[in-house]
């Protein structure tokens, strides 16, 4: 049997190594933006002049918006984003300007850019361009399908609709695939929705200025500009934080971290504990599996590390193999039995990866080294601390490793 192109690729795709229940999701929510997407084409009659014109506007505004930021992206060797919070900026100016089809015909913006840069991930884009249909009709249905309403409340609800289900659908989405995730990488963090909003309101003025005089619309483009460079901050500053492996605090950022509770636990005469974790002979699985194997070990570990501690405790990738936590409000028995149990959770990690000779491997057999400061023997001083759990992280290894040390 040949493989045509089409089929090839989308036999490829990622998608079908979902797990079941987001896979059935993800295609419910692409079927429905199909859908109405269909009956948006069916229902609209064609737009007349005066509404291509207004079309217009809107989308070489925003076309030349993405131009001009994704040659700035390329010449100051950024990596490329999707512009979100333009995307939505133009839609929600369409939505309120603009009939239905030609609104469906501005869903290309998104379309195209995945289209373009996409690559093996393209059921990602998908499924966030059906998610964005669906919230724009979603919209267009509360502040009125066939003429949208200008009063005031109907306009912030129309917002709030088109924001909240885009966040709703996607997050679904994410929480399906990655149970484990946490909010943040779900919801996204509070920056971002004021962007969503900043984006959404930006809109609406574009939809006024182009209801009055289209050619007045075109000075929304250097807003929209600075609009799409703003919604970049957050990933820039979570990647200056985060370790690109693990998706834990990285070794500054954690030591500020640290600093902060530790500044507010002495003040307030709270006790406070220190993990050091090393994982045992870990140079073996990037030996005998590989060292891509031995990144999968790495991130499974973090995230078990992460699922084993509380919310407020402060989790960090110290080094290689190395993490770290500080337990606020921990004495050193809570500190001993949390450390056991991660030691213990570790112990169990089962981890599918690929080995070097490229066959699917099942990693078993982690274990870990965790040795235990805590504040009533060495104060609140981060090196203090970090020195004496150090030291019991030796006297674990000493043990024979798979061990819990108390300084
Ligand atoms: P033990 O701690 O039990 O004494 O033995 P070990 O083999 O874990 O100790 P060692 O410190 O000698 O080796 C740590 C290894 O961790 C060396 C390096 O290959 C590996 N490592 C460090 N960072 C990374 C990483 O980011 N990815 C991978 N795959 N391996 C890493
Ligand atoms: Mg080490
Ligand atoms: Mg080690």
């Amino acid at each position: 049997m040949t493989l045509s192109g089409t089929d090839f690729l989308v036999r490829d795709w990622s998608m079908w190594t979902l797990p079941r229940p987001a896979l059935v999701y993800w295609l419910v929510v692409d079927l429905a933006a199909l859908a109405v997407g269909g009956y948006v084409l069916a229902a609209t009659a064609p737009p007349n002049l005066e509404e291509l014109g207004r079309f217009g506007v809107i989308a070489c505004t925003g076309l030349v918006v993405i131009v001009i930021t994704a040659v700035a992206t390329q010449l100051s060797n950024e990596t490329r984003r999707n512009p979100w919070a333009l995307h939505i900026c133009y839609l929600a100016a369409g939505l309120l300007a603009l009939p239905p089809n030609l609104v469906l015909l501005l869903l290309l913006g998104p379309a195209l850019y995945g289209v373009l840069g996409a690559g093996p991930q393209a059921h990602r884009w998908l499924f966030t361009l059906a998610a964005t249909t669906l919230s724009v009709f979603a919209a267009r249905l509360t502040v009125g399908w066939e003429h949208p309403s200008w009063d005031f409340g109907v306009l912030v609800l129309g917002g709030l609709v088109l924001l909240m289900t885009r966040a709703v659908l996607v997050a679904i989405g994410l929480r399906l695939r990655a149970p484990a995730a946490g909010a943040d990488e779900v919801f996204g963090e509070p920056i971002d929705v004021v962007l969503g909003i900043v984006a959404a309101s930006t809109g609406g003025l574009v939809a006024i200025a182009v209801l009055t005089d289209p050619v007045k619309a075109l000075l929304a483009g250097p807003p929209m500009f600075l609009l799409e460079r703003a919604a970049q901050l957050p990933q820039w500053r979570r990647s200056a934080q985060r370790d690109a492996k693990t998706g834990l605090s990285n070794a500054v950022h954690w030591d500020l971290r640290a600093r902060d509770e530790l500044a507010k636990a002495s003040s307030r005469q709270r006790p406070v504990a220190m993990l050091l974790l090393d994982l045992d002979h870990f140079k073996r699985v990037n030996d005998k599996v590989g060292h891509l194997a031995g990144d999968a070990a790495l991130a499974a570990v973090a995230r078990e590390l992460r699922g084993a501690v509380r919310h407020g405790d402060v989790v960090g990738r110290f080094g290689g193999e190395e993490f770290v936590v500080l337990l606020p409000d921990t004495g050193p028995g809570v500190a001993e039995s949390v450390a056991e149990r991660v030691r213990l959770a570790i112990s169990l990690l089962r981890v599918a990866t690929t080995a070097a000779d490229g066959h699917a491997h099942l990693l078993t057999g982690l274990t870990v080294s965790i040795g235990v400061s805590t504040s009533d023997r060495y104060g609140y001083d981060v090196s203090a601390l970090l020195v004496a759990a150090d030291s019991a992280l030796l006297s674990a290894k000493g043990y024979g490793r798979n061990v819990v040390a108390m300084a």
